[in-house]
């Protein structure tokens, strides 16, 4: 397959200590190249997602002590699996296990100089600990190899130091299994915020912000019908706000049925003037069954029908969607015009194709727009409440902040497992969001 023209690179400022959206920093540094992982979406750590791993590290180490900028790179996993990067290193990785409903946190070697200057507990002192780790303290190939623990340790990260070293890994079932080792520099680094972020790459958001006008009105031109696709997401409210001020104010939203109240709130508070309501979602379950990630009936019919309803008479109609290379793989490809072949007269003009998560949060950071509250409340992609291709992580936190939808969720599907003749425990477990399930999921 031909390589999609995405970045793979985060650039990061060592003397500010700050992400960059280039290459270079407002202070004129030469920013310092951090590889990132497929699809190489990278975004900023907020709320929900700092609270996590701050009760990791108090949990492991004694200590909350985290950047005020930290960013995150989602890779593919069982489920959530993020790169944590920080203070220009990879820090480390944060899971979530869906069978456990836990996550976990694996420590990278970027994380040993913050963690050894604040923890207050967990690090273990290998100068008198002999016997197998002396491969480790004598600097002998350890790759993948796995050690007893030294001591009585409990599952998850391990961070072990001698004479200027130190080493890190992960204890599972009493054994360490050591990633990295070496000698390590202690550092302390600039603690600046988002704003600093910001005023660093300062011109590329300015650029950024001109080519997409420019891009909207050049497609757009004339054409009597101009219309954002909203969906309550941040890429489409950074989308509107581009084409508001490109010169076109029109939007819609469709209104599932199974919208999360936060994005309802959020599109009332936003004087979005066309709500289109698709067919009652409930009726159309009772019909064909849930929606599976592998079977998502419910695109077609819970969103785009509403939306040709609606666009049927206003003759070819140029829709501004806030699609994103980034987004997954699937969508590297995504071209900047594109008609829609389930409605021809459709064109869909992608503005921010070429964006990643940190720009769209730096954009909306800057211009000031208000955002979903979803997102700092632990979502990485906002949809229905119930969408199959959520992530179990997510789908937890949909437990959390509103388990009255979850309940009724849960209900419907034991019913309807029932009357399949399904496993309750699998359909509870999450069965139901496969019609059939990838090998991961599978435990192959
Ligand atoms: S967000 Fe998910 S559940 Fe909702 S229409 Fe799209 S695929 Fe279906
Ligand atoms: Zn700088």
């Amino acid at each position: 397959m031909r390589e999609p023209a995405v970045r793979k690179t985060l650039y990061w400022c060592e003397k500010c200590n700050v992400p960059l959206l280039g290459r270079r920093c407002a202070c004129g540094a030469e920013g310092k190249a951090i590889p990132l992982l497929r699809p190489y979406d990278a975004r900023p750590a907020l709320a929900a997602d700092r609270g996590i791993i701050t009760g990791l590290l108090r949990q492991h180490f004694g200590t909350e002590s985290l950047p005020s900028v930290v960013i995150l790179n989602k890779t593919s996993g069982r489920d959530r699996n993020d790169l944590i990067i920080a203070n220009g290193d990879r820090f480390g990785w944060l899971s979530f296990d869906p069978s456990s409903g836990k996550y976990s946190l694996e420590l990278e070697f970027g994380a040993v100089p913050w963690l050894l200057a604040s923890a207050t507990r967990g690090v273990i002192d290998l100068t008198s600990v002999g016997g197998a780790y002396r491969d480790v303290t004598q600097g002998k190939r350890i790759g993948g190899k796995k050690y007893p623990a030294p001591v009585d340790l409990p599952e998850g990260p391990v961070l072990m130091t001698w004479e200027g070293h130190a080493a890190v890994g992960t204890c599972r079932a009493g054994s360490v299994k050591v990633r990295e080792a070496g000698r390590y520099i202690p550092a302390t680094y600039p603690d600046p915020g988002w704003d600093r972020v910001i005023s660093s790459s300062i011109s590329t958001l300015k650029n950024l912000e001109r080519s997409a006008i420019r891009f909207i009105r050049h497609h757009a031109g004339r054409a009597s019908c101009v219309a954002v696709s909203f969906s309550g997401g941040k890429d489409s409210t950074v989308t509107m706000e581009l084409a508001r001020r490109a010169g076109y104010g029109n939007a819609f939203f469709v209104d599932t049925g199974m919208e999360f109240p936060e994005t309802l709130g959020f599109v009332r508070s936003l004087g979005i003037e066309n709500i289109l309501h698709a067919k009652d979602f409930w009726r159309e379950i009772e019909k064909n069954g849930p929606p599976h990630k592998d079977d998502r009936w419910c695109c077609e019919r819970q969103k785009l029908a509403p939306v040709k309803e609606w666009l049927k008479g206003k003759g070819e109609c140029i829709t501004v969607q806030g699609n994103r290379w980034y987004e997954s793989f699937a969508r590297s490809g995504l071209p900047p015009v594109a008609r829609n072949p389930y409605y021809p007269l459709q064109v869909n003009i992608s503005p921010i194709r070429n964006w990643r998560a940190l720009e769209v949060f730096l954009y909306t950071w800057w211009r000031k727009i208000p955002q979903n509250p979803l997102y700092e409340l632990g979502f990485e992609r906002v949809g229905c409440w119930m969408c199959p291709a959520m992530l179990g992580s997510e789908w937890e936190r949909v437990r959390v902040i509103h388990p009255d939808l979850y309940e009724t969720w849960m209900e419907f599907l034991v019913e309807w497992g029932r009357r399949k003749g399904m496993d309750k425990e699998a359909v509870l477990a999450g069965a139901w969001r496969w019609k059939r399930a990838p090998p991961k999921m599978r435990g192959g």
